[in-house]
């Protein structure tokens, strides 16, 4: 009797694996026309001066609008460009477009762009940034590029030399969802970030004292270590005063702005606004 039982769960079990991997294949299949036709779009979301309002960076976002499903999350097929072979061709044009973009925008804002562990598997990533920097004539001190410690979990001195010749170009390397990793600490001194990206858990939980204590302390590092530092997803004012407050720098956020097309960036004044009233 448990026996069969064992098997009809069994058939159930690998019926729904299979539904699920075929609607991973069909997805993996119209990404790849998506990518073929050059139809993922780049989104930019502000990165804010807490002290003065001012955009110092944008960061770069891929957007899939699907046929009939509507916007897919980049959670969902990044994953699937990574599993698919896909992800250095869809890196490639999201990585182009936005120096491209860049372009266009005030000469002091940089531009981020995120990149997957596996682009430093295979082709020569520093070629590819190269020739987009040199295609696009953005100059590298503007491109700053995301990684995530997965970038150390495999191939780490190959990887480690890729993003050293990566900083030695003169783009900026920033560590991103710092703090929701296995050993984020030992990154950060594995190799000489520009900046850390702290994760929003942390900035969702703000309002707790033991949270507190750890952003202390990632800025006591951050000062040692000459690392910028950027609050991600936040979302209230009351977090842009903790953060003010922490000496935090810099934050990203739905509070400040979502990810949205290039021509819906605005570029807020940086004329403090007493200033701005005496001279009216
Ligand atoms: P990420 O690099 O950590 O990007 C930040 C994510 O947080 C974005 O999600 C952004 O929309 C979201 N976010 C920003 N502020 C808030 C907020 O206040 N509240 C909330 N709830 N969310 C906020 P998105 O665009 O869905 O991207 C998710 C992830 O997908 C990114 O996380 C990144 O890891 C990956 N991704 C996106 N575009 C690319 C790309 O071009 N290449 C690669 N390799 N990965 C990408
Ligand atoms: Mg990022
Ligand atoms: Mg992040
Ligand atoms: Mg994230």
């Amino acid at each position: 009797k448990s026996k069969n039982a064992g098997r009809s769960c069994f058939h159930i079990y690998s019926a729904q694996l299979k539904a699920e991997a075929d609607q991973r294949n069909v997805l993996e299949i119209e990404l790849r026309e998506a990518i073929w036709r050059e139809e993922i779009e780049v989104f930019y979301q502000p990165v804010i001066e807490l002290g003065t309002g001012r955009v110092k960076s944008v960061e770069a976002l891929a957007r899939w609008h699907h046929a009939t499903r509507g916007a897919i999350s980049p959670a969902e097929f990044i994953p699937v460009a990574e599993s698919g072979g896909l992800i250095v061709e869809l890196g490639n044009q999201v990585l182009i477009r936005a120096c491209r973009d860049a372009m266009t925008m005030p000469s002091d804002v940089k531009v981020a762009v995120n990149l997957s562990a596996l682009q430093f598997a295979g082709t020569n990533l520093v070629d590819t940034v190269t020739s987009a920097l040199a295609q696009s004539g953005l100059p590298e001190a503007r491109l700053e590029l995301e990684i995530t410690e997965s970038v150390f979990l495999a191939d780490t001195q190959e990887n480690l030399k890729t993003l050293q010749r990566l900083k030695g170009l003169g783009v900026s390397i920033a560590l991103d969802d710092f703090g929701v990793g296995y050993s984020s600490l030992s990154y950060l001194t594995a190799f000489p970030f520009n900046k850390v990206k702290i994760d929003k858990t942390f900035i969702d939980r703000i309002d707790r004292c033991e949270t507190v204590a750890v952003l202390k302390s990632i800025m006591q590092l951050a000062k040692t270590l000459k690392l910028s530092i950027v609050a991600e997803g936040v979302e209230t004012s009351e977090q842009v005063g903790r953060l003010h407050s922490l000496g935090i720098p810099l934050g990203q956020g739905f509070f400040f702005s979502k990810p949205v097309p290039l021509a819906d960036l605005s570029w807020p004044s940086p004329v403090p606004r007493r200033k701005r009233q005496n001279a009216a």
